[in-house]
């Protein structure tokens, strides 16, 4: 097994409705964009900020600017260190300031409106945002690390014709305090915070030791909250999670990749999935903008790239579109040069879903062509699958339970008209 390659990275997401898409899926879909609310009070939420915003809040809410350093780091340290949520038990401040900070700030994370935990120990957070939407969050547990796969947006407004999140119609990046929040909600259900005054907090293995950007959503299309929100998940001050030990993945937002590796330094995963622009135009039509020559340029040039850092390339099995002998030998052509791993993903179907996952003999005959041209080629095993078809239909079973999709849009301020 090759390091940082997650065991799944994946979310399969059953909306109530929306359109199939077909194999001609425009780039992006109408979707509804929502708006979002600011919190109860108005209060901003310190979570979310980077030093240097925290630093101008905590000035315009009156600490003197000679102690504003002073007080990020301790703000920063009970946050992010301890994980701690509560001004009143910041002890190190003074109490006056602590409630300074109580009326002018809020601190808020996403809250967790269930979880199932698989047989497997697999996690899965359905987790309720600013306005009363959802995202899903899946913390996999190995023998030796735990990855947490997070979203970066409900819903996405990309068209990939395989993925069940492309269908569905409303869209919203998340802010960088919802994406950091769903770091913070699973290290609380963990129970990995250090107890205050315990020293470092530093005890062997991390329960939650990676996080995987390939949840809901392109978190390319987000870039300024993914970036920020994994600037504070690596602070070495706070949760510090190494650079490497994150991984976003894209489906080719090739403008943004560059400053993948320049403004975050996290690994890259690419949702490559086809070897000619024919077949790869289907599957992922932001291949028609920046095609696969173009792509396979761009991360030709990923600075930060070494032997050590390679590129994953996600690869979904689906039954005779992009599986074939001659896929897999066209696949280590084009990416010869590039320090690289092959994820091969078979399909999780969906209902309706105009493919089907290729038979287990044809995904290994693939995966063994992959391996004898010197490329590990990890195919990514069904984790939790106990709760994942059920988790893929809680969210929206719970949103129809609660919410038809006119709710949810009439409070966020919308109308779809159909
Ligand atoms: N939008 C980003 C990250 C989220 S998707 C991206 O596309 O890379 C994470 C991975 O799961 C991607 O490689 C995506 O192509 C894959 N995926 C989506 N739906 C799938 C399905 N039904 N079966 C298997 N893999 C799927
Ligand atoms: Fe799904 Fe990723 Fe494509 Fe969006 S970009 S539709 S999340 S595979």
């Amino acid at each position: 097994m090759v390091s940082n390659s997650p065991e799944i990275a994946y979310i399969a997401r059953i909306p109530a409705t929306g359109p199939i898409m077909t194999a001609s899926a425009p780039i992006t879909q109408d979707v509804h964009t929502i708006p979002r609310k600011l919190p109860e009070g108005g209060k901003p939420n310190l979570i979310g900020l980077t030093r240097d915003q925290m630093h101008a809040a905590l000035i315009a809410a009156g600490t003197p600017e000679k102690q504003a350093k002073m007080r990020v780091n301790q703000v920063w340290q009970w946050l992010y260190h301890w994980g701690c949520r509560d001004f009143s038990v910041m002890t190190n401040l003074a109490k006056d300031y602590r409630a300074l900070l109580q009326a002018n700030f809020t601190l808020e994370i996403p809250e967790v409106v269930s979880k199932q935990v698989s047989a497997d120990g697999t996690r899965k957070y359905l987790v309720r945002i600013q306005g009363g939407h959802e995202v899903e969050t899946v913390y996999i547990p190995e023998e030796d690390r735990g990855t947490l796969c997070i979203s970066s947006q409900v819903g996405c407004t990309l068209t990939c014709s395989f993925c069940h999140t492309g269908t569905q119609k409303l869209v919203r990046n998340l802010t960088a305090a919802e994406i950091v929040g769903q770091v913070m909600l699973a290290r609380d259900d963990l129970g990995e915070w250090p107890a205050p005054g315990t020293g470092s907090g530093d005890n062997g293995p991390r329960m939650l030791s990676n996080v995987v950007l390939m949840g809901m959503g392109e978190p390319l299309y987000n870039f300024d909250n993914v970036r920020d929100a994994m600037k504070i998940v690596m602070d070495g001050e706070g949760i510090a999670l190494s650079r490497r030990r994150i991984t976003l993945s894209t489906s080719g937002v090739v403008p943004e990749i560059a400053k993948t590796a320049e403004e975050i330094g996290c690994l890259l995963a690419i949702s490559f999935h086809a070897t000619t622009d024919e077949v790869r135009d289907k599957l992922v039509p932001i291949n028609k903008r920046w095609n696969i020559e173009t792509l396979l340029n761009t991360l030709r040039d990923y600075p930060r790239l070494s032997n050590s850092e390679r590129i994953t390339f996600e690869y979904v099995m689906l039954k005779d579109v992009n599986d074939s002998d001659a896929d897999a030998r066209r696949l280590v052509r084009l990416i010869a040069g590039i320090p690289a791993k092959i994820n091969l993903i078979p399909f999780n179907e969906w209902p309706g879903a105009p493919y089907q996952r290729s038979d287990w003999s044809r995904i290994e005959k693939f995966a063994d062509i992959i391996y004898k041209a010197g490329y590990a080629s990890p195919i990514r095993t069904p984790r939790g699958e106990d709760i994942m078809a059920a988790c893929g239909q809680l969210k929206s079973a719970t949103e129809r339970a609660r919410k038809s999709r006119a709710q949810i849009e009439a409070e966020a301020g919308v109308s779809s008209g159909s």
